[in-house]
């Protein structure tokens, strides 16, 4: 008869993250019925493929972020 035996190892809080969902931003949890919303840019939009993160959120180095487009802008202002 066994004694201390498992049918599986336990999860010890290893491994718990969670799966980040389609249609809602990672980062602020935006939705495409509530997105986040800038005055000069309008309501976000996704900047990945699977619509886990939104231009708001996104950083610069992504180009279809809105920091990105807020660089060319201030970049285009010079004159
Ligand atoms: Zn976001
Ligand atoms: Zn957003």
């Amino acid at each position: 008869m066994p004694m201390n035996e498992k049918a599986k190892p336990q999860n010890c809080g290893v491994g718990t993250e969670q799966e980040p969902e389609a249609g809602i931003c990672k980062v602020c949890g935006c939705t495409d019925n509530h997105a986040c919303y800038d005055p000069d840019y309008g309501p976000c939009w996704w900047v990945d493929e699977t619509y886990t993160l939104c231009s708001h959120c996104a950083g610069p180095e992504d180009p279809e972020s809105l920091a990105a487009l807020r660089l060319m802008d201030s970049e285009n202002e010079e004159d």
